[in-house]
């Protein structure tokens, strides 16, 4: 009989603002969630060097200890890792997969308008109007003129493409184990032609986590239910990559007495704010109703 696999989750915030109660939440989810037989990892996302900043990170630390979570050493840190991105981004680039994009943010707007949509009611992703395409199909000489005249652009996988090769690498459909809801089945169209890298940064945000999860030996993968859609996007890559699919537990997001999502600007559920107004680690624990939501 093979011995049941440890769990190994992780909580993976980005140094870009001060944790709140939402992240709180997440991180004592992820902990839980890890049991006392498993491993519970800290990761840092901070491949956004713009808006990512040495002083949260090293809050990241102090909030985290401070509420009584210990995690394993080392600790992740996306920016010591873009090798490894790299060498993921190029497995799909090799196989036809990626295509780089020149296209502005008001470009692609105009072509949705063009396109008979206004940009805020276009059918598309859960997420807003996907990306029209535009330079998907330029050809090899009007990219490589572009990118010898030094435009910046990003680089865009191509869903359909993918999603056909991922049906012939996969026999029956592609799925993914979620906390409550089961089996899930994957749209990996959901989201389109996202962007996986840009000139000027070699990962995104879907590209380093799928590769990040996958070499720190994730195999259960608890987030907030925001992130839903991109786990579509997730289990997409991680079939072209020829990664095991981990375990995917989405949960609830911690709102404001208005109902509305925390956001990194709400400082008063800051947890250093409630730690200077004198609230201790058990109370601010409380706070995020975490033990309610495990028991059930
Ligand atoms: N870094 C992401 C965030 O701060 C979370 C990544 C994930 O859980 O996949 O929202």
């Amino acid at each position: 009989m093979t011995p049941p696999k440890s769990i190994v989750t992780r909580f993976a915030p980005s140094p870009t603002g001060y944790l709140h109660l939402g992240h709180a939440y997440a991180a004592l989810f992820a902990t839980r969630a890890a049991g006392p037989e498993g491993k519970f990892l800290l990761r840092i996302e901070d491949i956004d060097s713009a808006r990512a900043r040495p002083e949260f990170e090293a809050a990241i630390f102090k909030d985290l200890a401070w509420l009584g979570l210990q995690w394993e050493q080392p600790v992740r840190r996306q920016s010591d890792h873009f090798g490894d991105y790299l060498v993921a981004l190029e497995k799909l680039q090799v196989r036809g997969l990626i295509y780089p994009c020149f296209c502005t943010r008001k470009e692609i707007r105009a072509e949705i308008e063009k396109s008979g949509h206004a940009p805020h009611n276009t059918p598309g992703g859960p997420e807003g109007p996907l990306y029209p395409g535009t330079c998907r199909y330029l050809d090899e000489g009007e990219r490589q003129k572009r990118m010898d005249e030094g435009r910046a652009f990003a680089l865009r996988l191509d869903a359909l493409a993918a999603s056909q090769q991922a049906h012939d690498n996969i026999a029956g459909p592609l799925t993914w184990t979620d906390g409550d809801k089961g089996e899930v089945t994957a749209d990996p169209g959901l989201l389109g032609d996202v962007v996986l890298g840009r000139k000027e940064t070699t990962a995104s945000y879907h590209l380093s986590v799928v590769v990040d999860d996958h070499i720190q030996g994730v195999n259960l993968v608890t987030r907030g239910e925001d992130l839903l859609p991109s786990t579509h996007v997730h289990r997409l890559l991680q079939a072209l990559l020829g990664y095991p699919a981990p375990a995917y537990h989405h949960h609830r997001l911690i709102t404001n007495e208005d109902g509305v999502r925390l956001a990194k600007r709400d400082e008063s559920l800051n947890i250093r704010t409630l730690r200077d107004a004198g609230k201790t680690p058990a109370e601010v624990r409380d706070m995020t109703g975490i033990e309610e939501a495990i028991s059930g």
